[in-house]
């Protein structure tokens, strides 16, 4: 699924000198519309609960990061037949330090080191760090706290890792604790022609001639699609999509009320 609505699209007022890179979409707009059903039609994880879209952002490049990453789309697309880049719009989970988005009027960009979200939307994705933005999934984020090591797992080698699976691309954000909200990147990727495997593939560091791309299907190692570049230019952010953290409230306090209740095997007043 390709949208034809180009990231490069200033607000008017938009200047260089404000730090602020993402637009907030109104939920009437056709593109919130398309993005939502994206996002819910991708989440796929039978145990994990559809969460409620709470904004969507669209990301604003520089001109410079923009004309690059159409360099290396026209490349591929005269390289292939029939002639087309093959560029989808796929998930990538991260972790955020700041409270970006979770306001329409939170669109300022933070400079903790931490901060993953904030760094890839300011300056894109770099295959160098890679090790950093595909590197934790939520129990061993807890592992990485308390050791300070990051899990260098790789599946299919130093690349940029991103999911047509939106609850996937879930698994890998890392939020402030006292945030309501999740959030994933909506990234356009220029998928080329891809190396299908089904099996782990940790020592891949390029391509062979006439390949863009790895996607790892489900069946044999994999439970979820992912798909990975290898080329800084073959990606960028497109869309910040936040939503709600975890199921309501209320369900929790039920839950607690019928606890107490078969503890003391007395009911318990709602407040
Ligand atoms: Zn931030």
């Amino acid at each position: 699924m390709v949208f034809h609505r180009y990231s490069f699209k200033r607000p008017a007022g938009w200047t260089k000198k404000k730090l602020s890179r993402l637009v907030a979409l109104s939920p009437q707009d056709p593109t919130y519309i398309q993005l939502e059903k994206h996002f819910q039609d991708g989440w796929t994880h039978p145990k994990k609960p559809k969460p409620q879209v709470h904004a969507i952002f669209e990301i604003v490049l520089t001109e410079e990061s923009l004309v690059a990453f159409l360099r290396y789309r026209a490349l591929v697309e005269i390289s292939r037949v029939p002639k087309h880049a093959n560029e989808q719009l796929l998930f990538h989970g991260t972790s955020r330090s700041c409270s970006l988005g979770d306001e329409k009027t939170r669109t300022q960009l933070c400079k903790m080191a931490g901060c993953l979200l904030c760094s890839v939307i300011r300056n894109s994705f770099d295959v160098s760090k890679c090790g950093e933005y595909h590197s934790i999934v939520a129990f061993k984020s807890l592992l990485t706290c308390l050791t300070g090591k990051r899990h260098k797992f790789r599946r299919f080698g130093t690349g940029i890792y991103t999911t047509a699976c939106s609850s996937k691309a879930d698994d890998y954000f890392i939020g402030v604790p006292d945030s309501p909200f999740r959030a994933v990147l909506v990234n356009r990727v220029v998928v080329g022609n891809p190396l299908i495997r089904q099996y782990n593939a940790e020592e891949i560091t390029e391509l062979p001639f006439g390949y863009h791309s790895v996607v790892g299907v489900p069946g044999a190692d994999l439970n979820y699609g992912e798909t990975v570049v290898y080329n800084n230019d073959a990606i960028r952010p497109a869309y910040l999509i936040v939503y709600a953290a975890d199921v309501p409230p209320e369900v929790h306090v039920a839950d607690l009320r019928s606890i107490l209740s078969t503890l003391f095997k007395t009911p318990v007043a709602a407040s």
